[in-house]
């Protein structure tokens, strides 16, 4: 028998379970937070949105340096890249942040356990009991009222494809590279393979993206693939689509990547390295859930609107959850709304389709809401306003003048049903949609909300205006 009883048990020290675990303690719950890493954070802060974006701002830096003079700022000389200084400083904001969330889990008194966490079983008179056992092979057992499962995600890997410290690359090898590759090919060309595709070619690789679907970023509107793939054409990124890998081989110096494309040829692509960014497979395996009422779909764990699994009193969040985005925000959310739930609170469930999505590749992308082509599915006469970066005053100044604002409206009662944002600032510039819908404007309504002036914000008003053909500025 366990000495403490918890009235809740995360297994996951991610975003999602260190959400859970500092809103639960808010609450006033008892809070075990089982983490089998010796650091929290999880995909997020280690190998994926917090060492990405450093590596992103780096680049972009860079990008403004080379551009120096266009500015009028003379004897900048020749910009060059230390690589180990921009490793060394994304590890730096990792290792702030680290500490950051152990003085949270301090100050909202969770107790956190080092260990692999497993469920033993169902829940005996409603106490679940979870075995942790640490990388030395201590075990305890730990009781709780109620267990979230936060375990998350790892790379998938295409079949016989096994990644290396630099050539085969994944999410988590990229980031500990050696040196700048000269070439890269990026398979996918979902968020993580236009980001990292974006970022090395700023850096100075030289990137050819292949897509199995027929455009890039295929959740995105229609549109805002085909500003990125012209866009990335203008920026001398190579783009393949609807084009099937055949075959992922080492070479002498590299790798050479064979593919068939849509008209059945096949292309080989040699390069110095490859990136595998085919998506994410939850883990789900080794949890114990065989022995519980906990529903498994290819891997991924059912829940309801509250994020309640088939077995009482154990939730899921984050990566590992059936039908949601693989997001920290949503993993986050969806946590807060489970802490609220096991405490007795209000709590409103996670809404699909009110989830902003960033890619943050240059140009960046941020979307919300319906695209113009769920819209018309979902059966709305649809309306559709679109206002382009070129036309506003501020992305002059800044010298950022690609992409637009599309606005997707119901045309009957004009809401707002989703904002399409490809361009300068795009990842923050898309919160205010986000509200927007949440309080389920209508464009007349937005219309007439003040927007500052310089901004790129501006660009949402006449993005609203369009739909109504009254855009200001064009
Ligand atoms: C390259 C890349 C860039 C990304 N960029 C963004 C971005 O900009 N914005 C965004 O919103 N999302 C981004 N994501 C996605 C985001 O990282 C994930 O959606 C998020 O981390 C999921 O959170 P989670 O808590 O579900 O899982 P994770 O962050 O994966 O955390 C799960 C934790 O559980 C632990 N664990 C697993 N099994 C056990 C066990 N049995 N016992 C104990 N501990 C266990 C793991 O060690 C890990 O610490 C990115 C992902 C990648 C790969």
């Amino acid at each position: 028998m366990a000495e403490t009883m918890y009235d809740m048990a995360i297994i996951g020290g991610g975003p999602g379970g260190y959400t859970t675990a500092i809103r639960a303690g808010q609450y006033g719950l008892k809070v075990a937070l089982i983490e089998r890493e010796k650091k929290l954070g999880g995909t997020c802060l280690h190998w994926g949105c917090i060492p990405t974006k450093s590596l992103l701002f780096d680049a972009e830096v860079y990008d403004h340096l080379k551009n120096a003079t266009e500015h009028g700022i003379e004897g900048v000389g020749q910009v060059t890249i230390n690589w180990k200084t921009i490793l060394d400083r994304k590890n730096g904001i990792i290792t702030k942040h680290v500490k950051g969330l152990d003085f949270l889990m301090r100050k909202n008194k969770v107790t956190t356990i080092e260990g692999y966490g497993k469920l033993t079983g169902a829940a005996k008179e409603g106490i679940h009991s979870i075995s942790v056992e640490t990388a030395s092979g201590e075990k305890k057992v730990v009781q709780a009222k109620n267990v979230v499962i936060a375990t998350g995600s790892d790379a998938r890997l295409l079949p016989g494809v096994e990644s290396d410290a630099n050539r085969i690359l994944t999410n988590m090898e990229i980031l500990a590279l050696p040196r700048i590759p000269k070439s890269m090919v990026v398979i996918g060309a979902g968020a993580v393979g236009v980001e990292f595709g974006s970022i090395f070619k700023s850096f100075g690789s030289e990137i050819t993206i292949v897509e199995y679907l027929p455009r890039l970023v295929p959740n995105e509107d229609e549109d805002v693939s085909k500003e990125l793939s012209r866009v990335f054409r203008k920026r001398g990124i190579d783009t393949y689509t609807g084009a099937k890998v055949d075959k992922v081989e080492k070479t002498n110096d590299g790798v050479k990547v064979t593919f068939t494309g849509t008209d059945g040829k096949q292309v080989a692509k040699e390069a110095e390295t490859v990136l595998v960014a085919v998506g994410r497979a939850p883990r789900t395996a080794n949890l114990g859930l065989e022995a519980t009422k906990v529903e498994v779909d290819r891997g991924f764990i059912r829940v309801d609107e509250w994020m309640q699994t088939g077995e009482p009193g154990v939730f899921a969040i984050g990566d590992v959850v059936a039908g949601l985005p693989q997001l920290a925000h949503v993993a986050a959310m969806a946590g807060m709304v489970v802490a609220a739930k096991v405490a007795g609170k209000r709590a409103r469930p996670v809404r699909r389709d009110r989830i902003p999505a960033c890619t943050y590749c240059e140009p960046q992308i941020g979307s919300v809401g319906l695209t113009e082509a769920q819209a018309k599915a979902a059966g709305h006469e649809v309306k559709v306003g679109k206002f382009p970066f070129s036309a506003n005053s501020k992305a002059s100044i800044v010298g950022s003048h690609e992409g637009f604002v599309k606005v997707v409206a119901d045309a009957k009662h004009g809401e707002l049903l989703g904002v399409h944002i490809i361009g300068p600032q795009a990842t923050e510039m898309i919160a205010e949609a986000v509200v927007a819908l949440e309080l389920e404007a209508t464009i007349e309504e937005l219309m007439f909300t003040i927007h500052a002036h310089p901004t790129l914000a501006e660009a949402m008003l006449d993005g609203f205006g369009s739909v109504e053909n009254m855009a200001i500025n064009v």
